[in-house]
């Protein structure tokens, strides 16, 4: 286990993998990967691979989702993160308003970058990770 995953030794380590990334130039990418959920239907697609619910970028930020497939799809979670980014919010406080659309019975959580850092927020235990050129964090 490398070093830096060692403090979430007791977390659940599987499941969604969601990554944003913004490069030297400031262009941004995100991509989303899941199993899905516990008890989905045959066929079930969810939210991940959707462009808007379960990851978004654009020339302002990138933004990756997890939780309830569902109700992030009525959301539109990942778009509506990037817009508030593109309003001028920082990743961070866009991350809480996105988090913020969900009651507490619904488990959610994003990752998102724009052009002045990044943020995380969810309502449940999730494992972050960000790392820089030269460290991760
Ligand atoms: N959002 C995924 C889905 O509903 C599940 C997850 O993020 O863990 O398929």
């Amino acid at each position: 286990m490398p070093r830096y995953a060692r403090k979430w030794k007791s977390v659940h380590l599987a499941g969604t993998v969601g990554a944003v990334a913004r490069d030297r130039r400031g262009r941004f990418a995100a991509g989303t990967s899941t199993g899905g959920t516990a008890f989905m239907l045959p066929g079930r697609v969810g939210d991940s691979p959707i462009v808007g619910a379960g990851l978004y970028a654009g020339p302002l930020g990138a933004v990756s989702a997890t939780g309830f497939g569902e109700e992030i799809l009525k959301r539109v979670l990942s778009k509506f993160v990037y817009d508030r980014i593109a309003e001028g919010l920082s990743a961070q406080r866009a991350a809480d308003r996105g988090v913020a659309l969900f009651p507490k019975t619904v488990p959610v959580g994003v990752i998102a970058v724009g052009p002045r850092g990044w943020g995380e927020a969810c309502n449940r235990h999730m494992a972050f990770f960000a790392s820089t050129k030269r460290r991760t964090l």
